[in-house]
């Protein structure tokens, strides 16, 4: 059978609400035209991230009455540091408000002026936090992981000859560590073979570096190894997975991906003295060692989340309905990252809108056609968020999935929207800015039509 069915059923529901095309008019000019600064239930369909917008099970909601709220030794840090344990095989484990302030504690203790670390692409909080530290951040990803219409089945691989000469050049002594960030969300969601991971480990047993995972999506890679690499078909997610963090010294998680849940993240350890100053900052800025800036019941929710996240049915669903949206935009003629990402798909705006120079935002015109037409809201990445520095290679939108949460009829949807945009897209209208800070403007810059 073709259809891809939702492996669950919906016993909870929110209504969503569509607005009328003169509202989203109005929407759009008070705002600015920057989608961030419009309020959530004026979208219809909100592909904005997939970053702790999944709905959870009904387990998972019975973990939030289960919740210990005890200060310390709560019983529901026991239960996610034993499912954490299960599922990864490291001994020790910080749990953190969220991803980057894994990153944060990591990097106050091996970053500074002089170091560098290599990743085969940066998230933009990696990268903050490395470079907060007066550190350099390089990356350093395959040369396939930079076309877009490259077919490689593995484009988040880490370049190793360029790693190799990386260490060389540099030296070593000032590399505190390698990531490899998997699947590569800076780099379109594209997963990282076994092969790469096991040849990363073994050049940094090499040069005695640490190996550490940015470990976001975990799961979505093991699905993609699994499905993907000669050797791997036969195997289970949850072994790939263990394979996967067994060949880490380390790894930063954001519990908001593959961890199922809102809120919540990891930091996963095995040098014994890293975890003791680990323990010192975590306690200084997050909270004690067993809660880690969260609730005992988010604790609780976060364990049932990474046991269902490696469930092979939920994993086929989920990658399988992304990738049903990218080959429906493909085949109506719209350029995207090919072959589609895990948890989004990117559309290449400047081959949508050819008509508008990067210089004028061919893909925040595209986010705000989406919304004008459809009530749909998207991101742009491209030269809006990187404009004020180095221009980037792409201008992207990203339509970003959230997790069990939107049906195959919500997905036709924005599918049809996006067609239809497409059928006028000389109409897409070209921007300029006419307010924005000093940094990170994507935010909050407002925009003008012309
Ligand atoms: C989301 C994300 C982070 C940061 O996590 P937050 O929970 O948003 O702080 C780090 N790395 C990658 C690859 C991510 O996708």
């Amino acid at each position: 059978m073709k259809t891809i069915i939702e492996p669950f059923r919906i016993k909870v529901v929110e209504p969503i609400r569509m607005t009328t095309g003169a509202e989203r008019e109005q929407i759009l000019a008070e705002a600015g035209f920057n989608l961030f600064l419009i309020r959530a239930e004026d979208v219809l369909i909100d592909l904005l991230t997939d970053s702790g917008t999944g709905a959870m099970s009904s387990l998972q909601w019975a973990g939030i009455m289960r919740g210990d709220e005890l200060y310390a030794g709560a019983k529901s840090w026991y239960v996610l540091r034993d499912k954490v344990r299960e599922i990864t095989g490291f001994e020790h484990v910080l749990p953190t408000h969220q991803g980057r302030a894994s990153e944060r504690i990591l990097f106050e203790l091996v970053g500074g002026k002089g170091k560098v670390v290599p990743n085969n692409s940066h998230f933009d909080t990696t990268r903050a936090n490395i470079e907060h530290t007066g550190a350099k951040a390089v990356d350093l990803v395959i040369e396939e992981g930079r076309q877009p219409t490259s077919r490689y089945p593995f484009k988040g691989n880490m370049d190793l000859t360029k790693l190799e000469g990386l260490i060389k050049e540099v030296g070593p002594q000032n590399i505190p560590l390698v990531m490899v960030t998997v699947t590569n969300n800076s780099g379109g969601g594209q997963p990282v073979s076994l092969e790469n991971l096991r040849a990363v480990r073994k050049l940094c047993d090499r040069y005695k570096l640490p190996f550490f995972l940015d470990a976001c999506r975990f799961a979505e890679n093991a699905w993609f190894i699994k499905q993907r690499e000669p050797g791997q078909q036969d195997r289970s997610v949850r072994e790939i997975v263990r394979e996967m963090f067994t060949l880490a010294d380390g790894a930063t998680i954001s519990a908001k991906k593959d961890g199922l849940v809102n809120i919540g993240g990891l930091l996963l350890l095995r040098d014994a003295g890293l975890v003791r100053r680990a323990d010192e900052l975590l306690i200084l800025t997050e909270g004690f060692i067993t809660y880690g800036g969260l609730a005992g019941r988010d604790l609780e929710a976060m364990a049932q989340g990474f046991e269902e996240v490696v469930h092979e049915d939920y994993l086929q669903y989920r990658i399988r309905s992304t990738a049903y949206l990218g080959e429906k935009l493909l085949a109506a003629g719209i350029q995207i990252v090919e072959p589609p990402g895990g948890h989004a798909i990117y559309i290449d705006a400047k081959h949508f809108a050819p008509h508008i120079p990067p210089q004028r935002f061919p893909g925040q015109a595209l986010v705000v056609g989406l919304y004008r037409h459809a009530g749909i809201r998207a991101a742009e990445i491209g030269s809006v968020m990187f404009g004020q520095g180095t221009p980037p290679p792409m201008e992207l939108v990203r339509l970003a999935i959230p997790r069990r949460v939107y049906t195959q009829s919500h997905v036709d949807y924005v599918v049809e929207a996006i067609i239809e945009v497409f059928g006028q897209r000389d109409r897409l209208r070209p921007l300029e800015i006419v307010a924005e800070p000093p940094t990170l403007r994507h935010f909050t810059a407002r925009f003008r039509e012309l």
